[in-house]
Order: structure tokens, then C-alpha cells, then sequence
């Protein structure tokens, strides 16, 4: 006979990340392709890092083929912006050196839920753009294969040794699952209130939190690790944190005022508190510390650089920045958010939270907690 059982807390707590998580797709009004400028401005700051990796790792090798991978491409325009920086300058070196210009092939990964559909939308505006810039210098077009690539970057996703520069922008913050201790032995919730570390969170809140970290990102250095050429180079930019403190404030100050728009819409009766309770986002921002220890654990990978440091995102009116920073969250969080709590939630807590933000950003700036690291595969000796 069927069970008529409501799930127990435990199985509230789970949720299947990789079939649930997406970035709002199409190109609607709180699409990511709409919703993403704030990583756009991320991107631009460190770009140079990305291009200059990139085109060290051509020189080193010059191969008739080039092979690089964006792990986390989303949908909308970010997932070309780098692509085609990389690709000039490839050809620029090329060229400096008398070479023929390579063939480049890029594969554009994401989860399967991903809207890899309005991604390759932009396609061949892409290749005018690219053919064009390319053939002002030379006179004749680069050859760039650009390929879809559905999995989870938490294993293998391409044969052994076929990579050379991979690239992840705004995307290993994000967990596997959501990480079991935030349970006690009876299933009960731990972090009630909360959708992640906070400064009242049980000491056990983190310890949870960086022992998935930790899981997830050996297992991706893993897996990145035999598909990397030796000499390959991966660069890994995520929110991140610049002290060793988990509730350090700038790291967490978006999630508390989601806590916040929870808690009102808990009092004025439009969501259960249980609900609330027992939500917890499967995101982690890492110390540089506790990245480099996990490099130096798992083994494979040298670090070339790494840096944790604030993006101002600000644009001198905090009701505007209010407006896009609520939107890029929703964006981010609607399909979670969504099958946690039901559909019709989003556009009474994201205007609640739009609010608190405003509220917020008149008294302070909001300075966005960024880390960039540069990872070598080294040469076996
Ligand atoms: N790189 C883009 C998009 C960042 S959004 C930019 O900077 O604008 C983060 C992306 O990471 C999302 O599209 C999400 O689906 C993807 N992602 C999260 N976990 C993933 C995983 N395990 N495997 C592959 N992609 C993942």
C-alpha cells in the first residue's frame, strides 16, 4: 500500500541541486541573460588574468588545436564576452610569432537544466563580431568550433588529457547538494531562520558548509586534472570570503536579507515557518586558505596566483543598485526558491527583499567578496 506520510524533515532538508538549479533561463524581464550585469562588471575586472592565462598556455605549446572549456557558462551574452578576449589574443600571438592561427574549439558547459538554447542565440552575432574584429588585423577569419556541454563540473565531463585552459566564472560557489550535517540526529533543523552561515548559526552550520566545500572541490580538481594537458591552466573566479571569519559580514549580508524577507512573509502568514526552516542554500563562499589547502591536499595542481578582493558594483544611486541586485539574485534563485516553497512566492519576496536592499544600501555600499585563483597542471618530471 502507498505510503500517505507527509516527508519527513530530512527529506525537506535535500534537494536534487544538479535537476533543480538553473539560472532563470530565456531572455524574459528576470532572465539571467537580463540579470546579469553585476557578473559582466565581475568579469571585466579580471578579465585580463583569464586572457593573459589563456594565451600563456598557447605560447608555451602552439598546438594546431586549442582547447578550452567555460565551466558555468549560463545563458545570455557572458558566456561569449570571454571568449571572443581570448580568441583575439591567441591570434594576436599567432601572429607576433609567425604562426598560423589555430583552430580553436570552446566548449560552453553548464548544467542540463541550463537554457543552453538563448545561449547559442547569440551565436552568430558572436562570429560577425569575432570575424570582423579579426579580419580588420589580417584579412582572414579565425576558425572557432563552439560546442554545448550538459553535466556537472563535480566529475568528469571531457576524455583524459584533451583540455588546455579551462575557465569558471561565478560558479563553484555554488555545492553539489546541500550539505547533510544541517540536521541533527533527528532530523531536525539546525539553522532555523536562516538560509545559510550566520553570525547566530551553530558552530556546526559551518562545519557543514566547508566539509561539502571541501568534498566538491577535490572532486573537481580531480576530474580537471585528467582532462588537463600538463602546462593547462584553470581559472577559478567565485564569491569568496577575505577573512577567516564564516560570518563575515560582506560574505553574507545578501542571504540575511533574504532571511529577513522570509521572516516577514513567515509573520504576515504567506509562508509556513517550518518552510523557512528547513531551506539552506547549497552555495559556500571559500577563503583563499581553505582553497590553497585544498589544492595542496588533493595534489594535482600548482597555484600561480590567488587573490581575495571587493568589487563595488555601485552605481552612486542605491535604489537603482537595489533593483539590480534584487533582480540578479532572483535570477540566480527563482528555480530554488521556487520548488522549495512553491510556485508565486518570487514576486512578493523579491519586492520585499528589492525594499530591504534599498534600505540598506542608503546607509552603506554593498562591496561584492571576490576571489580569483590561476591553478597549473604541472609538467610531469
Ligand atoms: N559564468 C557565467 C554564469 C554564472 S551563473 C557568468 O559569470 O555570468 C553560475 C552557473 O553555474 C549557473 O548557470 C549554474 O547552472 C552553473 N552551475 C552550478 N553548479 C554547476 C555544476 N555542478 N556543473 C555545471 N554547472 C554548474
Amino acid at each position: 500500500m502507498a505510503s500517505c506520510q507527509p516527508p519527513s524533515t530530512t527529506e525537506l532538508v535535500t534537494m536534487d541541486v544538479e535537476s533543480v538549479l538553473h539560472m532563470k533561463g530565456g531572455l524574459g524581464e528576470t532572465s539571467y541573460a537580463q540579470n546579469s550585469s553585476l557578473q559582466k562588471k565581475s568579469m571585466e575586472a579580471i578579465k585580463h588574468i583569464i586572457v593573459d592565462s589563456a594565451t600563456d598556455v598557447y605560447a608555451s605549446r602552439a598546438p594546431g588545436c586549442f582547447t578550452i572549456a567555460d565551466l558555468g557558462c549560463s545563458s545570455g551574452t557572458n558566456a561569449f564576452s570571454l571568449v571572443s578576449k581570448i580568441v583575439e589574443s591567441i591570434h594576436e600571438k599567432a601572429r607576433q610569432s609567425e604562426r598560423l592561427m589555430p583552430e580553436i574549439l570552446v566548449f560552453l558547459n553548464d548544467l542540463p537544466t541550463n537554457d543552453f538554447n538563448s545561449v547559442f542565440l547569440n551565436f552568430p552575432e558572436f562570429t560577425r563580431k569575432l570575424k570582423g574584429g579579426i579580419e580588420l588585423q589580417e584579412g582572414s577569419a579565425p576558425s572557432v568550433y563552439l560546442a554545448a556541454l550538459p553535466g556537472s563540473f563535480y566529475g568528469r565531463l571531457f576524455p583524459s588529457n584533451s583540455l588546455d585552459f579551462i575557465y569558471s566564472c561565478h560558479s563553484l560557489h555554488w555545492l553539489s547538494e546541500v550539505p547533510l550535517g544541517l540536521v541533527d540526529g533527528n532530523g531536525k533543523p539546525i539553522n532555523k531562520g536562516k538560509i545559510y552561515i550566520s553570525n547566530t548559526s551553530h558552530p556546526a552550520v559551518p562545519l557543514a558548509y566547508l566539509r561539502q566545500f571541501q568534498k566538491d572541490f577535490s572532486l573537481f580538481l580531480k576530474s580537471r586534472s585528467a582532462e588537463l594537458r600538463s602546462g593547462g591552466r584553470i581559472v577559478v573566479l567565485i564569491l569568496g570570503r577575505r577573512t577567516d571569519d564564516h560570518s563575515d559580514k560582506s560574505a553574507t549580508v545578501l542571504w540575511e536579507l533574504l532571511d529577513q524577507s522570509l521572516a516577514i512573509m513567515v509573520s504576515q502568514e504567506m509562508v509556513d515557518e517550518e518552510k523557512v526552516d528547513t531551506y539552506n542554500v547549497p552555495f559556500y563562499a571559500p577563503s583563499t586558505k581553505e582553497i590553497e589547502d585544498e589544492v595542496g591536499r588533493e595534489g594535482s595542481f600548482e597555484i600561480d596566483f590567488i587573490q581575495a578582493y571587493e568589487l563595488n558594483t555601485s552605481t552612486g544611486d542605491p535604489h537603482k543598485d537595489a533593483r539590480i541586485t534584487s533582480m540578479a539574485i532572483r535570477a540566480i534563485q527563482e528555480s530554488m526558491i521556487t520548488h522549495h516553497f512553491g510556485e508565486g512566492i518570487a514576486d512578493t519576496l523579491f519586492q520585499i527583499y528589492s525594499g530591504l536592499l534599498s534600505e540598506f544600501l542608503v546607509k552603506q555600499e554593498l562591496k561584492c567578496p571576490l576571489l580569483i585563483a590561476v591553478l597549473r597542471k604541472p609538467h610531469q618530471t
